[in-house]
């Protein structure tokens, strides 16, 4: 079965595709590497470099290639920016999603697995956080996301286009033998920030906001392996291929731990001090995200291999180690 990557160059994808090639895929890649890095996807995938909003080049795409399904990580997704320049989350995201869904409709495509995301809930009521939950984000990358759902919603109604959205809680870690792993410029996520600190290539973390309602008063998230998550799609594909009806899942660990904690674990993962000081809040953040993700593990069979937070930070310093300079060295 061949199955077209969008966004397969960049940090998730590119561990999806390495395990849809594991798991005997035939593997095409779409990505612009706006985010992304040509390095990060394994020779054996098809790389078609261009854009998802450029209808002519997906449909040659679509034509070159025999897709039976698709899986669809190409996104913005840096929240602060969000905030910053609303505009170019919608073109990018919203709007990459309605030519995407546009030429499957026109190549009789009819299946799509997709990176949505905890910020389509916004502030939650209740935790953990279930999928029938309220989603009110509270930036406009959630925002972004949540209308990607709903235009997919739609299309399954009017041209019968089924699809997973797979809601990610934090996604961390890298690939067991550190070949690949995340390398985003600037970076903005909290763990390989920590670890650039523990590398001596920043001098401190700061620590967004620190009076919180939460256990220690910083932000509280929940975190998911990157390769458990890429398996996650795989179990998509198996349950659209069977004919099932179109469904919303949460990934993630239904534990939470707060910034400071994972600061505490990365200092055991990597053995470095890493010199931390508390900063402001930071805008659009909600203060915990925790998901109940039993919805996938029954439904979809989902079983994550790490359930221990400092076996993800290790694994994720592991690709550190070997790349200072991410894919450049
Ligand atoms: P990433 O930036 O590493 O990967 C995105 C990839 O998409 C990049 O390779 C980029 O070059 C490509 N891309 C972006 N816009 C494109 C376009 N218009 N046309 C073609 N390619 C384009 O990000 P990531 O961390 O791997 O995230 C992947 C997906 O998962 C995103 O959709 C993101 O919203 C979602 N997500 C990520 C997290 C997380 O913790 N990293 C959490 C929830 C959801
Ligand atoms: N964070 C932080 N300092 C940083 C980067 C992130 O304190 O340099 C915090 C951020 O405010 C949030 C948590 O770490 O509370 C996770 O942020 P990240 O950007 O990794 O993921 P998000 O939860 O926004 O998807």
């Amino acid at each position: 079965m061949t199955v077209l990557v969008l966004g397969g160059a960049g940090y998730i994808g590119s561990h999806a595709v390495d395990r849809l090639l594991d798991n005997g895929y035939d593997v095409a890649v779409v990505d612009n590497l706006v985010t992304g890095h040509k390095e990060a996807v394994r020779k054996e995938a098809r790389l078609h470099i261009g854009d998802v909003r450029d209808k002519a080049f997906l449909r040659k795409v679509f034509t070159e290639e025999n897709v039976e399904g698709v899986v669809h990580f190409a996104a913005f997704s840096v929240v602060p920016e969000s905030m910053k320049d609303p505009l170019k989350y919608f073109d990018n995201n919203t709007g990459g999603m309605i030519t995407l869904l546009e030429v499957m409709h026109e190549f009789n495509v009819a299946n799509i697995v997709f990176s949505s995301t905890a910020a389509t809930y916004g502030e939650p009521k209740q935790i953990p956080i279930k999928e029938t939950d309220p989603q009110i984000p509270t930036n406009p990358y959630g925002e972004s996301k949540l209308a990607m759902e709903k235009i997919m919603h739609w299309s399954d109604v009017a041209y019968g286009i089924k699809f997973v959205a797979l809601r990610y809680f934090n996604v961390a870690g890298a690939k067991p033998d550190g070949s690949i792993g995340e390398d985003h410029n600037p970076e903005t996520h909290l763990i390989p920030i920590i670890l650039q600190v523990a590398a001596g290539k920043r001098d401190k973390l700061q620590i967004f906001g620190s009076d919180y309602p939460t256990k220690d008063g910083t932000n509280v998230r929940d975190y998911v392996h990157v390769v458990d998550l890429a398996d996650a799609h795989i179990l998509a594909l198996k349950y659209l291929a069977d004919g099932n009806d179109s469904n919303a899942f949460n990934l993630g660990s239904a534990t939470g731990f707060s910034n400071l904690e994972i600061l505490e674990a990365a200092r055991r993962a990597t053995g470095k001090e890493i010199p931390a000081v508390m900063a402001p809040r930071r805008p659009g953040d909600p203060s915990t995200l925790i998901a109940a993700s039993d919805k996938a593990r029954d439904i979809l069979g989902w079983k994550p291999q790490y359930d221990d937070v400092e076996k993800i930070i290790a694994s994720a310093w592991n690709w550190h180690e070997k790349h200072p300079n991410g894919y450049k060295g």
